[in-house]
């Protein structure tokens, strides 16, 4: 069972006493109580655990502090979406808004490299009006004699770059807990030029201690990468570790499985979980093209498979879009075969506005066919 309080009750308040005083005294239940500081207002949630099953909605609605009870099943407590569950989805950072509604492209380098190329692939975003970017500084490696990313050094100049390309989110994978204090103290001697949001690799995402480390802090929010071997159920509940420890700002990545079966493409193409994963829980959902399909390949009438791989994911009603973008793919040092170009950029977010104006008016549809059944 879920109590979520009225908006902004004060921990001092009279009502919010009285209300801990029952709830802690009910026989068999432990709480947890989660806040969710937002622009407006501060939410307080308490989840009782335990032995909740004889507990009546309306016994904890009648307590003072009270807005209104959700029976939640135990899956996905915090970012699951529950029966009856109005619950806002999303969070707002650096003034960028991450919703199930809306939508991001996050287009950039696999792997930081040069000065020059972040400059130049920065600089042909904020021509192309976006303010969101990849740049990968931590890479985790099959190989260990491969090129590991330049780690905290390349920090100060990727962060002074993005600021003064107006780019407000940088996802950047991290692979060590070290690495959010590395990228912390760095945006605070620049003054917080931009932001980042911590990306999870799909090598990690059953790393508990490490989603454990991230979901203490909130400063920033999370990009979780599916597991490419474990089921659905699997990549959710590790996303539910982030939040449990106090962070639900929290995108989900589809990124395709590993499968023989997913040839000739890197991986199997996972974009028809999109509206499984909406459906689930209430975080917006990423999907990344580059590393499901791993290649330029494209098909007889001209259009990259990275492309159509994307166009599925937001017809489908994908909420952010991460992709491999190079100036010079044979000179990246991670990834070039699969990077798009920048002249494709255009193109591209024009294809990608296409599709998802088309997931809203699919959208529509439904909607009026719902609303004439009900008449
Ligand atoms: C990446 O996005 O650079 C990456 C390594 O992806 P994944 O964790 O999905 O393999
Ligand atoms: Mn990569």
């Amino acid at each position: 069972m879920l109590a979520i309080l009225h908006p902004d009750t004060a921990r001092d308040s009279e009502a919010y006493r009285q209300t801990l005083h029952y709830l802690e005294n009910l026989p068999g239940v432990s709480l947890r109580v989660h806040e969710i500081q937002g622009t407006r207002q501060r939410l307080t949630e308490i989840y009782l655990i335990g032995d909740t099953k004889s507990l009546e909605k309306e016994e904890i609605e009648a307590l003072p502090a009270v807005e209104r009870a959700i029976r939640i099943s135990d899956d996905y407590r915090i970012l699951g979406r529950h029966k009856d569950d109005r619950r806002h989805s999303g969070f707002s950072y650096n003034g960028v808004t991450f919703n199930q509604d809306n939508l991001n492209v996050f287009a950039g380098l696999c792997a930081v490299d040069v000065p020059e190329h972040v400059e130049i692939m920065m600089k042909a975003l904020e021509d192309h009006g976006q303010v969101c970017t990849r740049m990968g500084a931590y890479k985790p490696r099959t190989n260990p004699y491969s090129f590991q990313g330049h780690g905290k050094g390349c920090l100060p100049w990727v962060f002074e770059k993005a600021g003064k390309h107006g780019i407000k989110v940088v996802a950047m994978e991290i692979t060590h807990e070290s690495h959010i204090a590395e990228i912390d103290t760095c945006l605070e001697q620049l003054g917080r030029p931009t932001g980042v949001m911590l990306q999870v690799g799909t090598r990690n995402t059953q790393n508990f201690e490490l989603l454990k480390a991230i979901g203490r802090q909130s400063t920033y929010p999370v990009l979780l990468k599916r597991g490419f071997g474990i089921t659905l159920n699997e990549s959710l509940n590790a996303a539910e570790y982030l939040a449990s420890e106090g962070n639900a700002d929290v995108v989900f990545c589809l990124r395709g499985m590993k499968t023989e079966a997913g040839q000739p493409h890197r991986n199997m193409v996972d974009f028809a979980h999109v509206p499984a994963v909406k459906r689930l829980t209430r975080m917006p959902v990423c999907v990344d093209p580059s590393h499901s399909v791993g290649s330029r390949e494209q098909s007889p009438e001209g259009i990259l498979d990275v492309m159509h791989a994307t166009a599925q994911g937001v017809i489908a009603g994908a909420n952010m879009v991460l992709v491999d973008f190079h100036p010079k793919p044979e000179k990246a040092l991670v990834d070039g075969p699969q990077a798009l170009q920048l002249h494709e950029l255009p193109a591209y977010l024009e294809d990608i506005q296409l599709c998802h104006d088309t997931w809203k008016k699919r959208r529509a549809i439904y909607q009026r066919m719902r609303q004439a059944e009900q008449e």
